[in-house]
Formats: structure tokens, sequence, C-alpha cells
């Protein structure tokens, strides 16, 4: 998607080679103006697959699930992150490895909201070792419901979270698809 690739290139902050930063528009400060856009794109690739749920984790997929639901007519869930030992039987509950905090959570659904009869679209800012949507696919498979696949804004395709969840035969479209990151700040995409 043209309008993302350019801001990330205008706006987007390359930290360590590794981590792009675009608090600028996406994680802190968010632009809704290009959610809306982002928005538009996953109907145009998800809209004739009846979704009824939007699932993404929280914090930083929340700001553009929230959009995406709007244009696809559904609620909007989120995971939750938890550091809670015992977890009750109401939800569906997976452990996750943090990319960018390197620490190891759980993230929790209430089985209320997801149901075996629901066609799940998750939707998520970054694709990057592919634990949070690893996390996620292993929610809606929990609850028996069927994943549609998987809107991500920005997948680093240098890290093989991309791969390793295609090869599983899920679907994922990313908006924009990073090759490669220098130390230098150049952003190249694929
Ligand atoms: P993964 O689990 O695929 O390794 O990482 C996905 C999650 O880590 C995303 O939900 C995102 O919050 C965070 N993340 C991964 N890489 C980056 C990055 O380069 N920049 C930012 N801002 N977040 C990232």
């Amino acid at each position: 998607m043209t309008r993302l690739e350019e801001r990330i290139r205008r706006d987007g902050k390359v930290k360590d080679g590794s981590i792009l930063k675009v608090d600028s528009f996406l994680n802190h400060q968010m632009d809704i103006g290009l959610f809306e856009d982002i928005a538009d794109e996953f109907l145009r690739l998800f809209g004739d697959d009846n979704v009824t749920k939007i699932l993404t984790i929280e914090a930083s997929g929340i700001g553009i699930a929230c959009i995406v639901a709007q244009r696809f007519k559904c609620p909007v869930i989120f995971a939750k992150k938890t550091k809670t030992k015992n977890i009750e039987g109401e939800v569906y509950a997976t452990k996750v490895e943090s990319f960018t905090h390197g620490q190891i959570y759980d993230i929790i659904v209430s089985k209320e909201f997801l149901k075996a009869e629901d066609r799940v679209l998750i939707i998520d800012d970054f694709l990057a070792n592919g634990a949070a949507l690893s996390g996620l696919v292993s929610l809606v498979t929990a609850a028996g419901a069927t994943l549609v696949g998987a809107g991500i804004a920005i997948e680093k395709a240098f890290q093989p979270g991309g791969e390793m969840l295609r090869a599983q035969g899920i679907r994922i479209e990313s908006l924009a698809r990073i090759k490669s990151m220098g130390k230098d700040g150049s952003i190249e995409f694929c």
C-alpha cells in the first residue's frame, strides 16, 4: 500500500537495525485518516469472507482493529496480556513471547466473546517473528472458530514469522512488507 510505505519512509525511525519506530502515526500518536485507508484495503481483501469478529492483541493493534471493525460492521475483541498465574476456565489462554520486550506472557480472550460459529479476521500492527500472531491463531483454534486470515499493517519480511505462518496455510495480507532495514536508517520494501 503506497501511502503506508511513503509514510514509513518519511516518518519511520529504524532502531538498532531491526526495530521500526512508528510512534508518530501508528503506535503512539495515531493518524486515523491513514487507519481508514488501511481499513479500506483490508475490506477490499477480506470483504467477501463473511467476517464476524476482528481479533487483535493489546495494546498497539487496537487502534487499527477498531477502524477495521467499523468497515466490517462487526465487533472487535482484543486479547488481553496478563501475568496472572491461575487463569480461570472462562477464558481461552496461550503464551506469547514479546518481540519488543523479550518476556513471556499469557494472552487471554473470554469464551463469551469467541464462539465456534465465528469467522475471525486477525488484525495487528506488526508481524516480526510471528509469536503474537501464532498466539492469536491458537486462541481462534481453541474456540473452534474459523480463521479467515490475518491483516497486518507492517511485516518485517526479513524476520521469520510471515514465512512460518504462511507455510501453515494461514492467509496473511501485509500492506507494507519490509525487505531490509539498515543501521543508517534506510528501509527497503519487498
Ligand atoms: P512478533 O510476535 O511477530 O515477533 O512481533 C509482533 C509484535 O511485536 C507486534 O504486535 C508489535 O507490537 C511488536 N513489534 C515487532 N516488531 C516491531 C517493530 O519493529 N516496531 C514496533 N513498533 N513494534 C514491533
